[in-house]
């Protein structure tokens, strides 16, 4: 099928639930994301920050793009001016950084909490208590250039769809409970990103707001660009 296809397939089956839909582009080249776009989809997925850099600057400027992926301090200045949202926050200095940058942009940057959910611990994130420690911090308090609109996470990699439910179910008790804690009062507090092409129908069910599509609308990357 095509791309076009691909995509309106999945509106479709999402429906206008308030899912929102992330085309992943990641090692796809231009002509497949410009593709997409003229299909209507805005909202697009990244993550390394060069080559989301390079594809921001010849891409039509009202695309939305998100960063999905682990984010070094070091690069936060290369997508400061832009960037619709970061997925991928793990530490106080990681949104420091975000802060200081989107300060000189003169703007504010959504971002999630990256909680870790699955049994590797080869993955990314913030467990619970980290999370529950950085938005207790006085300089978590101090930053006003950021805004914290949900959690992310990603589920272990598994045939196994119980073990794929229950991290899902823990991603979404976890949002329950800083929401009820920290951002009560907070309605940008929303986001759950959480469902990729293999698990995103288990992942709706769960109470995610945001699913994160690479290959169900690009067609499979190659084993070594993963
Ligand atoms: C690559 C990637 C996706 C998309 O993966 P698919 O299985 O191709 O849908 C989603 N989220 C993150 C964080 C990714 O790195």
């Amino acid at each position: 099928m095509s791309i076009a296809a691909n995509i309106s397939a999945i509106k479709k089956e999402i429906g206008n639930g308030g899912v929102k839909l992330i085309a992943v582009s990641k090692t796809k080249p231009l002509e497949s994301i410009q593709e997409a776009y003229d299909a209507g989809q805005r909202v697009f997925g990244e993550n390394m920050v060069q080559e989301l850099v390079e594809k921001q600057e010849k891409l039509p400027e009202d695309i939305e793009w998100h960063l999905i992926g682990h984010l070094q301090t070091n690069k936060v200045k290369y997508i400061a001016g832009f960037i619709s949202m970061i997925h991928s926050v793990d530490s106080l200095k990681l949104l420091q950084e975000i802060n200081k940058q989107a300060l000189k942009h003169n703007r504010v940057i959504d971002c999630l909490l990256q909680l870790e959910i699955a049994d590797e611990d080869t993955k990314f994130g913030m467990d619970l208590s980290e999370a529950i420690e950085l938005l207790r911090s006085e300089e978590f308090a101090e930053l006003k250039n950021i805004r914290i609109c949900g959690v992310m996470g990603i589920a272990t990699l598994t045939d196994n769809p119980k073990v794929t439910a229950e991290e899902f179910y823990e991603l979404k008790m976890f949002f329950q409970g800083l929401k009820d804690t920290f951002f009560r009062k907070d309605p940008a507090f929303k986001e759950i990103s959480m469902g990729m092409s293999g698990d995103y129908k288990l992942a709706i069910d769960k109470g995610s707001t945001m699913i994160r599509l690479g290959s169900t609308i690009f067609g499979t990357r190659t084993a070594k660009s993963k």
